[in-house]
């Protein structure tokens, strides 16, 4: 599992100077997007039920703006750290740029578990949090969504809040919000849908089809769900799907070689996306141990789970069967390991091209909120699938073209776009 010595910032930070070196970029561009343009960290004091206070640790970080506000999630994680955040907001910048979105990229954090936080805690929190950035985001400056651990209520609490302080209705100021609420349709599938759409044209590049495409998964959160129900409904079945467990505090993998029913493990999956391991008998699944998802006989892997999951210890025992890697989790994929797929011929769609589902229909959400006017489902997902076809044959072309991994043509695009956008500005 997790290696100690893990820092997903100077990740981040390494395959960026990669990119910056091939584009030949000067010193100024360099240090300018190596570093976030502006960080908050804060302290959120909470009253608990029980009648003490908590005191919760907060960020945001605000990566680069020169193409638009900033935008990303908020995680609710117990092991979050700036330098996770640092690099999530990076990778933001890069995921709204590589499908031309007039945005740039942030993301933001607050170091707790969920699990252990009462509904009215966890408002509190997501109240103070807002009360704390308050004066650094906004419609026209940094637009916050979901991320691992946070939902639609939370976006609206959040809202409200913003609203309560500014004193107006500003529905674009958030996305991700429920649907009867100034949500957009499709937003929740969005990300997982996605992820499917991109895996459809790598396959089709291939030369085949997503009928009969055999997929092992990491996570059953938001995103690997609906990765899961748009391949089924492709044709395509899912034979492992590997999922934390909060009780035992390590990840189980769940297999069922004739395919995974969705519905079924949907029943027997708490609103974390953590599957009952008591009841896996019920469905016929095989429990195997978490690293497991990594070793079936399958077509694709799916990591959407967190960053760090596929590392130098562990990426050698992917079955060699496999020939592609979608990533719908952010940062799931280390250098050395990368380093090593690059050698095995596995096809690796990097994370912020392969998810950037999600951020493309908050970016829809917020066109709708500010307009006040709101699209159809079948109109979300087809201006989605259209503009995530499109950002992935712009890689894929110059993946091709310069003979390099897609992870390396993707930053190209997305850096280079950014470095203009910074140029333009006469930042640089
Ligand atoms: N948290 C999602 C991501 O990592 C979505 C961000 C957004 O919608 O702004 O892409």
């Amino acid at each position: 599992m997790a290696v100690e010595s893990f820092n997903p910032f100077r990740m981040a930070q390494q395959q960026f100077d990669v990119v910056a070196e091939r584009l030949g970029l000067d010193t100024a561009t360099r240090q300018l997007l190596r570093e976030p343009e502006r960080e908050i960290h804060f302290s959120i004091p909470i009253r608990m039920d029980d009648g003490g206070t908590a005191v919760f640790r907060g960020f945001r970080v605000q990566h680069n703006t020169a193409r638009g506000p900033s935008k990303g999630g908020i995680r609710f994680h117990p092991h979050e750290t700036i330098d996770t955040v640092r690099a999530l907001a990076m990778w933001m910048t890069w995921k709204t740029a590589v499908v031309d979105l007039p945005l740039g990229g942030g993301k933001g954090g607050v170091i707790c578990d969920p699990h252990n936080l009462s509904m009215r805690e966890q408002e509190a929190l997501c109240r103070g949090w807002i009360r704390k950035v308050a004066e650094c985001i906004g419609p026209e400056q940094d637009v916050p969504a979901p991320d691992v651990m946070t939902t639609a209520q939370h976006m609206l609490w959040m809202l409200d809040e913003y609203e309560r302080i500014t004193g107006r209705k500003a529905p674009g100021f958030i996305t991700g919000k429920p649907v009867s609420m100034g949500g957009s349709l499709g937003r929740t599938e969005a990300t997982g849908y996605g992820v499917i759409y991109i895996l459809r044209e790598a396959v089709r590049e291939a030369g085949g089809s997503l009928a009969g495409v055999s997929a092992s998964v990491q996570g059953f959160g938001n995103v690997a769900q609906h990765a899961i129900e748009l391949l089924t409904s492709y044709g395509g079945k899912v034979t492992a799907v590997a999922c934390w467990d909060q009780r035992e505090q390590r990840a189980f993998t769940y297999r069922k070689r004739e395919g995974i029913d969705l519905p079924a493990l949907r029943s027997i999956t708490n609103s974390y996306g953590e599957i009952d391991r008591s009841r896996a008998d019920e469905l016929g699944l095989d429990v195997l141990d978490g690293d497991d998802w990594l070793k079936q006989d399958v077509d694709v892997l799916i990591p959407a789970a967190l960053e760090n999951q596929i590392h130098a210890e562990n990426v050698r025992s992917i079955n060699p069967r496999v020939r592609f890697i979608v990533e719908g989790a952010n940062g799931p994929t280390t250098p050395e390991a990368d380093e090593y797929l690059r050698e095995t011929g596995v096809q690796l769609i990097p994370d912020f091209l392969a998810n950037a589902g999600g951020v493309t229909c908050s970016y829809f959400e917020q066109v709708q909120s500010n307009m006040n006017y709101y699209w159809t489902r079948d109109e979300v997902l087809s201006k989605l699938d259209t503009k995530m076809t499109e950002a992935y044959y712009a890689v894929s072309e110059l993946a091709q073209k310069r003979s390099i991994p897609m992870r390396e043509a993707a930053t190209m695009i997305a850096v280079s776009r950014v470095a203009e956008a910074c140029k333009l500005r006469g930042w640089v």
